[in-house]
C-alpha cells in the first residue's frame, strides 16, 4: 500500500508543520522534537469527525482492553456490580508498560527521583491520619423509584448538558418556541457548568431542587445529596479485629517512609520520591469506560521542598520559556472556559501559578504527554477552585485532555504543603523533619523553668511527676506569665491536663520549688517540616485519552483505520511480513526477528495468508510505527523494504541498512523523515 504523491506532499507538509509550530520554540528541540516528528500529523484528525463507537470497536477488535469478568455476567451465580472494572489485553497492557517506562524515563531517571514500591492495603489509622476517612468522598442521590446511587455533580452536569444541547438543536432547526430556554436561564446553565467542580453537597441538592433536576432514567426526583466515601474496607487477618482500606493514592506510603528517604538522599532536600501502582475508589457511578473505574494505575511524584525556599526550583531556567494553555480558577468562577495561553516564566512571575517547582512540573507534565502522543491542541491546565480542592491541597493544577467526552483530568498537580508530614508526625512522634546546619549560628534568648527536685517530691508525693510534666510543657508565653507571678507574688497557679490525685487541676507552686529565669542559647540547626509538590498520573486515562488523540482514518477508505502512536509507546515496533508463503521467505524472517529481539526491539511477525494490504491494514489498528517486508528481491539480492505506518511511505534498502534504520528510530536517535530522505525511496507495487 503505498501513498499517492499527493498524500506524500500532504504528509511531508503536515510533519513541517508540527515541526516547526511557532508557539513551542523552546520544546521542539532535540528529543522532544523529534518525538513530535515520529507522532501523527494532528492537522489530519483535527479535521475528521470522530466517531466513538467506531473508535471504541477498533479498541474491542484489537483486545486493546475488556470489561472485566465478562463471562460470568450470565452465570446465575453471579450477582455483582462489574462496572468499572476492566482488564487489558496483549497491546493494551504493552501500551500501560510502555507509558509507565516513559514516565520512569521522563521523571524518575532525568529528575533523580527515588522509586519506592508500597503495600496497597493500608490500616485505617494511616488513613484516619491523612483525613481519607472522614473527608474522601463524594456527593451521591438517591432515587428511591429505581433504587439508583447517582453522583449529584454529574446528575446536575448530565442533566444541565442535555437541556443546553436540547435547545441549540431546537434552535438550529427552528423547532418549537415553547421548547426553547430563555438567554438568562442559559447563561445561568453555562455559568453553573463552568464551576461546577466548587459546589459542596447542599449547595448541589439546592440547584437540584431549584431546576428541578431528576434522574434521567425514568425521570424520578432524587433524594438530598449524602456523603459517600470511595474508600474500599476491610479487615486482616483471621481475627478480622484490624480494619484496613485499599489505598485510594500511592502517596501515604511516601509519607511514611520519609525519613528513610531523606537518610537516603543523605539528608539534603529538596528530593523527590515516586511510586506506581494500583489505587482503588468505589466510585459512585463508574462510566465513560477506562476515563472513570474503580480499580486503576497511578504514578505519583512527591517532591519534598523547603518552604523557606520560595519553592524555586533549580532547573526552572530550562523551562520557562515554555508556552502553556491555563484556565484560571477566576476565568471559571466567573462562568467562563477560556484558555489563556502565557510562558511558566510569566504565569510564575504574575503568581497565576503559586511557585516555580509546581510550574517547573506542568512544563514537564505538558512535555511527558505530548512525547506519549496526546495533541498539544488538546491539553489545557485548569486550576482547582477552592472547594475543590483536596483536604490536604493548598494549590492544585489538573492537565486536561480533550476527548469525546469532554475535557478529562489525567494528572493531578498539587502543592500539598506540610499537611501529611504534620499530621503523621504527630500521631506517631516520629519527626518527619529535616535538620539543617544554619549558615550563621543564631542567639537565642528564651525562658526556662527550673525545679528544685529536693522539694518538689516531699511536697507534692505523688502528684510531684503531673506537675513536673506540666511545667516543662509550658509555652514561652506561658513562662513568662509564670515569671512574672513567681517574682511578684512568690506563688504562681498552674494549669494540668491530668487531675491531681484530689481531683483538682489547678494547683499552687511556690518560688523556693520553681523558678523561671531567662536564658541565652546558640542554635546551628534549623529544623523544618518540608513542603510536598504532587504530580498524580492515572495511567488508564492517560492511555484512553492518548488514544483517542491519535486515532484517524485514511481519507481515502474510511474503513481503514490508524493508531499513530509514537514509536514509545507502541506495542510493537516492527511488522515482520512475507510477501506470500513461500517457504524462501522464512528464514529471512525468522532472522530479522531474532536480530531485532537481540536489540530488545518489540517485533511480531504476520505470515498469515491475507493480502499484504490486510496485514499493514491490521497492524495501522494495533499502531505498529513500522514494517519490513521480505519480497522475491530480498531472496536475490538481499535487499528489504521498511515501510512507515502514517504516510505508507518505503525505503528499500540492504538487511543491515534497514536494521540500523530500526535501531535509530527505536533509540530516537533518527527521525522517518532522515530516514526517509537518506535511503532511496520504494515505489514499486510488491509482487505476489
Ligand atoms: P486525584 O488523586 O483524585 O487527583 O487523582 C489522580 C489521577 O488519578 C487523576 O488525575 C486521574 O488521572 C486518575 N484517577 C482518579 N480517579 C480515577 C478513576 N476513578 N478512574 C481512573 N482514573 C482515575
Amino acid at each position: 500500500m503505498l501513498a499517492t504523491p499527493s498524500e506524500k506532499e500532504y504528509f511531508r507538509k503536515s510533519y513541517q508543520q508540527v515541526n516547526g509550530a511557532e508557539n513551542h520554540p523552546k520544546i521542539l528541540t532535540g528529543e522532544t522534537r523529534n518525538n513530535i516528528i515520529n507522532t501523527m500529523p494532528y492537522a489530519t484528525l483535527s479535521r475528521q469527525a470522530f466517531s466513538r463507537a467506531k473508535f471504541e470497536s477498533l479498541l474491542k477488535r484489537r483486545f486493546f482492553y475488556t470489561e472485566a469478568f465478562e463471562i460470568y455476567r450470565t452465570a446465575p451465580s453471579y450477582k455483582g456490580d462489574h462496572r468499572g472494572l476492566y482488564d487489558y489485553g496483549p497491546p493494551g497492557c504493552a501500551l500501560l508498560a510502555n507509558i509507565v517506562n516513559e514516565w520512569r524515563r521522563h521523571f524518575v531517571i532525568e529528575e533523580n527521583m527515588m522509586e519506592l514500591d508500597c503495600t496497597s492495603i493500608t490500616p485505617e489509622a494511616v488513613l484516619r491520619t491523612s483525613g481519607h476517612v472522614e473527608k474522601f468522598a463524594d456527593w451521591m442521590c438517591r432515587d428511591p423509584v429505581k433504587g439508583e446511587f447517582l453522583r449529584a455533580d454529574h446528575l446536575v452536569e448530565t442533566v444541565l448538558g442535555a437541556r443546553l444541547t436540547n435547545n441549540k438543536t431546537a434552535l438550529e432547526s427552528g423547532g418549537a418556541k415553547d421548547k426553547r430556554l430563555d438567554e438568562a436561564t442559559v447563561q445561568q446553565y453555562e455559568e453553573i457548568l463552568a464551576k461546577i467542580d466548587n459546589y459542596d453537597g447542599p449547595e448541589l441538592g439546592k440547584l437540584i431542587k431549584e431546576h428541578d433536576i431528576r434522574n434521567p432514567n425514568g425521570n424520578g426526583k432524587v433524594e438530598e445529596p449524602s456523603a459517600f466515601n470511595l474508600m474500599f474496607k476491610s479487615t486482616i487477618g483471621p481475627s478480622a479485629a484490624a480494619p484496613v482500606f485499599l489505598r485510594p493514592e500511592t502517596a501515604q506510603g511516601q509519607f511514611l517512609n520519609f525519613r528513610k528517604l531523606l537518610d537516603y538522599s543523605q539528608g539534603s532536600l529538596p528530593f523527590a520520591s515516586a511510586c506506581v501502582g494500583k489505587a482503588y475508589r468505589n466510585e459512585i457511578s463508574p462510566r465513560s469506560g477506562l476515563l472513570r473505574v474503580r480499580e486503576f494505575l497511578l504514578a505519583e511524584i512527591e517532591h519534598f521542598v523547603d518552604p523557606e525556599s520560595n519553592k524555586e526550583h533549580e532547573r526552572f531556567h530550562e523551562v520557562e520559556d515554555v508556552e502553556l494553555p491555563f484556565l484560571s480558577k477566576e476565568t471559571q468562577l466567573s462562568g467562563k472556559t477560556t484558555i489563556l495561553k502565557d510562558s511558566i516564566g510569566n504565569a510564575v512571575r504574575e503568581k497565576l501559578v503559586d511557585n516555580e517547582t509546581l510550574g517547573y512540573f506542568l512544563v514537564r507534565i505538558y512535555l511527558f504527554l505530548i512525547k506519549i502522543g496526546a495533541d498539544p491542541q488538546k491539553i489545557r491546565f485548569r486550576q482547582h477552585l477552592n472547594n475543590e480542592m483536596a483536604h490536604y491541597a493548598c494549590d492544585c493544577w489538573d492537565a486536561e485532555l480533550l476527548t469525546s467526552y469532554g475535557w478529562i483530568e489525567c494528572v493531578g498537580c498539587a502543592d500539598r504543603s506540610a499537611y501529611d508530614l504534620t499530621v503523621h508526625s504527630k500521631e506517631t512522634g516520629t519527626a518527619l523533619t529535616v535538620k539543617q546546619p544554619l549558615k550563621e549560628p543564631i542567639k537565642i534568648v528564651e525562658w526556662e523553668a527550673s525545679l528544685e527536685k529536693r522539694l518538689i517530691g516531699p511536697r507534692f508525693k505523688k502528684d510531684a511527676r503531673k506537675i513536673e510534666a506540666a511545667i516543662y510543657d509550658l509555652d514561652q508565653p506561658a513562662l513568662a506569665e509564670l515569671a512574672t507571678q513567681l517574682n511578684s507574688k512568690g506563688t504562681a497557679s498552674i494549669s494540668l491536663k491530668e487531675p491531681l490525685s484530689d481531683g483538682r487541676n489547678k494547683v499552687d507552686i511556690p518560688s523556693d520549688v520553681c523558678t523561671v529565669k531567662q536564658v541565652t542559647r546558640v542554635e546551628t540547626m534549623r529544623e523544618y517540616t518540608p513542603n510536598v509538590i504532587e504530580p498524580a498520573f492515572g495511567i488508564g486515562r492517560i492511555l484512553y485519552c492518548v488514544l483517542e488523540h491519535v486515532y484517524w482514518y485514511r481519507e481515502q477508505d474510511e474503513a481503514r483505520e490508524v493508531l499513530s502512536l509514537p514509536i514509545f509507546t507502541a506495542a510493537t515496533k516492527v511488522l515482520l511480513v512475507p510477501l506470500s508463503s513461500n517457504a524462501s521467505f522464512k528464514p529471512v524472517i525468522k532472522s530479522l526477528a531474532r536480530q531485532l529481539r537481540a536489540l530488545g526491539i518489540a517485533n511480531n511477525e504476520d505470515t498469515s495468508s491475507v493480502s499484504i494490504g490486510k496485514r499493514y491494514a491490521r497492524n495501522d489498528e494495533l499502531g505498529t510505527p513500522f514494517a519490513i517486508t521480505v519480497d522475491f528481491d530480498t531472496v536475490k539480492d538481499g535487499s528489504i523494504t521498511l515501510r512507515e505506518r502514517d504516510s505508507t511511505a518505503q525505503v528499500r534498502a540492504s538487511h543491515n541498512d534497514i536494521i540500523e534504520a530500526v535501531k535509530n528510530l527505536v533509540a530516537n536517535s533518527e527521525s522517518w523523515q532522515q530516514v526517509f530522505q537518506r535511503l532511496p525511496e520504494f515505489t514499486a507495487q510488491p509482487q505476489t
